[in-house]
């Protein structure tokens, strides 16, 4: 384990399953103690059991990002239970069924938006204020290339995930002399349960999507945990206010 890393603690949102899971278990063999969350206890109590089976430590802690009672609690419980919190990946986020602007509805806008953005921003006020307090941490929010570039049949998305970029980029900024660094991650199409339900089994439709990424292949969430771990460390000291594509080349095209 690096010597910098001991003693530090992550705490990972969405860490039931895929990019959130991985990532988990990534900050854990690093080093980290790791708070585990989702609204799935089953499945995040997998996650800690999976990092306690390869040596790690960690603890699960049940919340729904897009309340505010729970997430305050979650941040109270993280602290009480380690101590701290210098890692924080806000990943929760949700989609749902794709169609085009006009044909989306009210109630769907407002499950995407109360996950994706107000889940995000209630975290990192949560956070920062404890991290206010210790003296410095860091942050990294799940964006999506859906923040970068248009996402058609996904505008609901595709706005949330554009107002995780600039919850971070402003965040960045008002607290970068604080030693708090915030920063975003923006996969293009991860092999996830999240992209299965999305998808069909039209071998033309998988193609498709596959097409889309110059490198010719949708990533892993290994790839995605391995630029978190890069963000939330020492090695990214000046790095803050960024939202780095983790994309195959897609948003090169
Ligand atoms: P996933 O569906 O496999 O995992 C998402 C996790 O979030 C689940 O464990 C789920 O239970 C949890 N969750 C959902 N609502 C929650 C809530 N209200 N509070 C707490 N937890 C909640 O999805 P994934 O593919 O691993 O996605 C993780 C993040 O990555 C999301 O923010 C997603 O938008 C983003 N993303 C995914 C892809 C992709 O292709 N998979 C691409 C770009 C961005």
């Amino acid at each position: 384990m690096n010597e910098t890393i001991a003693g530090r603690v992550a705490l990972v949102t969405g860490a039931a399953n895929g990019i959130g899971r991985a990532t988990a278990l990534a900050f854990a063999s690093s080093g980290y103690k790791v708070v585990v969350s989702d609204i799935d206890s089953q499945a995040g109590q997998a996650t800690v059991a999976l990092i306690e089976a390869a040596g790690g430590e960690a603890v699960f802690i049940r919340c729904d990002v897009s309340c505010d009672a729970e997430v305050r609690r979650l941040i109270e419980q993280t602290v009480a239970t380690y101590g701290r919190l210098d890692c924080a990946f806000n990943n929760a986020g949700i989609e749902i069924e794709k169609c085009k602007l006009a044909d989306g509805n009210e109630e769907v806008f407002d499950a995407i938006m109360g996950v994706n953005v107000k889940g995000v921003w209630l975290c990192m006020k949560y956070q920062i204020a404890v991290m206010l307090a210790q003296g410095g941490g860091s942050i990294v929010n799940t964006a999506s290339v859906a923040g970068l570039i248009a996402a058609p049949k996904q505008s609901i998305y595709s706005a949330s995930k554009h107002a995780v970029i600039g919850l971070t980029k402003t965040a960045a900024v008002e607290y970068a002399r604080k030693n708090i660094r915030v920063n975003a991650v923006c996969p293009a199409v991860i092999d996830t349960e999240m992209y299965l339900r999305a998808s069909t089994d039209d071998p033309k439709h998988v193609a498709l999507v596959v097409a889309a990424h110059p490198i010719g292949r949708i990533g892993t969430v290994e790839e995605i945990a391995a630029a978190v771990l890069y963000l939330s460390g020492d090695s990214a000291g000046f790095t803050t206010g960024i939202a780095l594509p983790v994309d195959g080349g897609l948003t090169a095209l």
